[in-house]
């Protein structure tokens, strides 16, 4: 995306108060959260007890890179909501054709065709060590109901918030290119392949998601602000909110969380 291109949108989304919690230019938030089988805050916890790690934030902010690392890094599954919907999507199923168009206007899918589908997946035999969620909860109704499921599995957790600068935000959309194999995520101007166009892991050509097209990113911000501000609010209230410089490299993020999560 040009800088031609990024001053409009720019200030359509602060014009609508996307910067409201901050009050700066560097207001955008990306929020991730860690969710835990019930550890006393600061305290070191075996990596093997992680539990469930819940990824949120805004879009582009690299939920995906760091699921991906901590999913390595832990051996638990990484779950991305998105993920599911587009395979869903892809599959022709009834929940894709009705997520569908939710998702290339850059809303919310419904809770009634995202929470059946997320709690399908997590009854999976590979999510009873533990897991990691990647784009839920993405509202306060999410966030509530997450409560309930985690607390009916015995589990407590913790949220670590990213903070993007919004101008930086916005090029990491406009620049994503995904591998349509493996879901991995890169970027032409942070984080290019080792050859353009093409997936380091498996060498399948890159795409761009429809979803990261300018017309929709303004959308996706602006749901993000509306929707996904009163989770973290939320998670703010109940003492849980870590903030993280998320604008860092994926490398120090992920140390970044390492280090404040207290895993060992
Ligand atoms: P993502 O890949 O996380 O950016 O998600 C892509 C799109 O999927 C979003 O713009 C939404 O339309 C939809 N989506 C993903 N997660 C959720 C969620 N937790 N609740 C509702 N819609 C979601």
């Amino acid at each position: 995306m040009t800088d031609q291109a990024i001053q409009p949108i720019l200030r359509q989304v602060s014009r609508r108060k996307f910067l409201r919690q901050s009050g700066s230019l560097a207001g955008a938030a990306s929020l991730l959260v860690l969710v835990a089988p019930r550890p006393v805050r600061g305290a070191r916890v075996d990596s093997s007890q992680v539990g469930v790690i819940i990824l949120l934030g805004p879009p582009g902010a690299g939920k995906s890179e760091q699921g991906r690392r901590l999913t390595e890094r832990h051996s638990i599954p990484v779950i991305s909501t998105g993920d599911l919907l587009r395979d869903h999507v892809k599959r022709g199923t009834q929940f894709g054709l009705q997520a569908d168009p939710y998702m290339k206007a850059g809303k919310l899918v419904p809770d009634a065709l995202m929470n059946p589908i997320l709690e399908e997946r997590l009854s999976q035999p590979d999510c009873e060590r533990g897991f990691i969620l990647d784009g839920y909860p993405r509202a306060l109704a999410q966030a509530e109901s997450l409560d309930s499921m985690l607390k009916k599995k015995g589990l407590s957790w913790h949220v670590i918030l990213l903070e993007v600068p919004t101008e930086r935000l916005l090029r990491l959309l406009a620049g994503r290119r995904v591998c349509p194999h493996c879901h991995r995520s890169y970027n032409i101007h942070f984080q290019p392949p080792k050859n353009e166009g093409r997936c380091d892991d498996d060498g399948t050509q890159l795409v761009q998601r429809p979803d990261d097209k300018e017309e929709v990113i303004q959308r996706r911000l602006e749901t993000y602000q509306n929707e996904t501000q009163p989770a973290i609010d939320y998670y703010s209230a109940q003492g849980r909110l870590i903030r993280i410089d998320g604008a860092q490299t994926p490398e120090k993020v992920a140390a970044e969380i390492e280090a404040k999560l207290g895993v060992q």
